[in-house]
């Protein structure tokens, strides 16, 4: 229970619509998107603006509240779900876009702001901002900066922790940090905000960003291919890479198993029959339309005469190219319909991932023999996300899915969360991806900037009682 009346004193001084209670409490706030469901909150807090958001961590600090933050809940490893005692803090009403500066390629957006809208409001003044994943309608730039997110375009771009110049923070103290700076290089000591970039909330409410923007290009290419081997997906990769340099903005890879079940699912016409190993997506964005295009198409043809991709189909226009993204989009629907099921980001180097997914699937049969495994992933950035299908739905199942297959990740040298984070899901794999020593900086960090651990307490890792 949250005690010495914290929600009766801050709600004078909150704009209207600023708190919540009670009945109005809507399952949003204590539901996922995969439909995960935490506590119902005592107190959902919606502040309008950073002076709010610090008066409310001012008083949570004092009484010792725990607070979880939340964005457009759309993340996957449970980090906004609110656990016992926990009141909540959206920043689903901090949604503005602030300021673009074309001049300085730079846009200065409020942290609740959705990924989508600053994409398509930076496209009307010739920008682009290139992040992009599946939940880009929901998920919001803070969360996104909190996750520090990749998407379909690190490949090209980075991730979230390439992309900000600067944040606006505000500790658990209430304490304000503003660093909005729209510079790239600033080696004046430590780069404070990376410290919150991927912290998942357990450091700092982010409140506001300066985003780094991209001239858009001319234009975008898009193309699915069939292959019939890994090794030739390794192939095409390095072909791409070697011949379009900057311009290769994703490289997405399929394994079968994704790509006929997703083609299904997304309601799109096939684009190409489903009966090879492997399906890659690959997007490439020129600053000149003519002769991207056209070496884009030339290389495709190159690599069909070296047996490299058994079949290709070029997207003619924007609606053919979104359909092809539609299929890699599918995967929450994938998920969804594989139900009982795990799923798992895993990073691994390019050269162990098929063998890395043989053996998962060997795994997951020695677990439940009726198990099947779902693969696709970033390819170029050597991260892919596999779903274990166990049809005995017992949750131990579930777990012991998790612990071999991530067992198997720590054995290939790879990573056991390669973008979704940690959160509550993750947490007791921590150590299979990092040192004892590692853990302890975290902690250290953790202690000196929210001692009494109210912010997001639980996620990355347990706080000292
Ligand atoms: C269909 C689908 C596809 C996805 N694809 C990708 C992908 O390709 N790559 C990828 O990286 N991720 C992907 N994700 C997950 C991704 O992490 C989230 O979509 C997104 O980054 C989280 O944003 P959110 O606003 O929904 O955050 P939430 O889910 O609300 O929160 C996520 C975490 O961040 C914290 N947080 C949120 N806002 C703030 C803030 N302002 N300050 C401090 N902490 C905060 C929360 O407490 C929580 O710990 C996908 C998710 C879905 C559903």
């Amino acid at each position: 229970m949250v005690q010495g009346g914290l929600i009766e004193r801050l709600a004078p001084s909150l704009s209207a619509g600023g708190l919540l209670i009670g009945a109005e409490i809507g399952p949003r706030y204590y539901t996922d998107v995969a439909g995960r469901v935490g506590t119902l909150p005592q107190a959902v807090f919606r502040p309008r603006s950073t002076a709010e958001v610090s008066r409310i961590l001012a008083n949570c600090h004092a009484e010792g509240v725990p607070v979880v933050i939340q964005g457009g809940m759309t993340g996957l490893v449970c980090g906004a779900l609110p656990r016992v005692n926990e009141i909540v803090i959206s920043l689903e009403r901090m949604n503005r876009i602030e300021a673009i500066d074309a001049k300085s390629a730079t846009a200065i957006v409020e942290a609740g702001v959705a990924l989508q809208t600053v994409q398509e409001r930076v496209e009307t003044l010739g920008l682009t901002f290139p992040l992009d994943l599946g939940a880009r309608g929901s998920a919001t730039i803070g969360g996104n900066i909190a996750t520090n997110a990749g998407g379909n375009r690190v490949i090209r771009y980075g991730m979230m922790r390439e992309l900000v110049l600067g944040l606006e923070v505000v500790l658990a103290d209430g304490t304000v940090i503003e660093s909005l700076r729209k510079y790239f290089k600033n080696n004046t000591g430590f780069d404070v905000k990376q410290y919150f970039i991927g912290s998942e909330g357990t450091l700092g409410v982010i409140t506001r960003a300066v985003l780094r923007l991209f001239p858009l290009p001319a234009q975008r290419a898009v193309a699915c291919c069939s292959l019939s081997s890994f090794a030739n997906v390794i192939g095409l990769l390095d072909l791409m890479r070697h011949r379009l340099g900057g311009e290769l903005t994703a490289f997405e890879v399929m394994w079968h198993s994704y790509f006929g079940r997703a083609t299904a699912l997304a309601h799109v016409k096939p684009v190409l029959p489903a009966d090879r190993a492997f399906y890659v997506i690959v997007e490439v964005c020129g600053v000149d339309a003519d002769s991207s295009h056209d070496r884009f198409e030339s290389l495709l043809a190159q690599a069909h005469e070296a047996a490299l991709i058994d079949n290709a189909v070029i997207a003619k226009s924007e609606a053919e190219a979104a359909s092809i993204w539609r299929i890699r989009d599918a995967s929450a629907e994938v998920h969804a319909a594989i139900r009982p099921a795990i799923s798992l980001d895993v990073s691994l180097a390019i050269d162990r991932m098929e063998e890395f997914a043989a053996r998962a699937d060997q795994v997951a049969q020695a677990v439940d023999q009726a198990s099947c495994i779902v693969v696709f992933g970033h390819l170029g950035d050597g991260n892919l996300h596999v779903s274990v299908h166990h049809p005995e739905d017992r949750p131990e199942i579930g777990r012991e899915l998790e612990e071999r297959i991530y067992d198997l990740v720590a054995a290939y040298g790879g990573s056991i969360s390669a973008e979704h984070g940690i959160g509550i899901s993750k947490r007791p794999y921590l150590g299979h991806s990092r040192t004892k020593a590692e853990i302890a900086l975290m902690r250290a960090i953790k202690k000196a900037v929210d001692p009494k651990g109210i912010l997001n307490p639980g996620r990355i890792f347990e706080i000292d009682a």
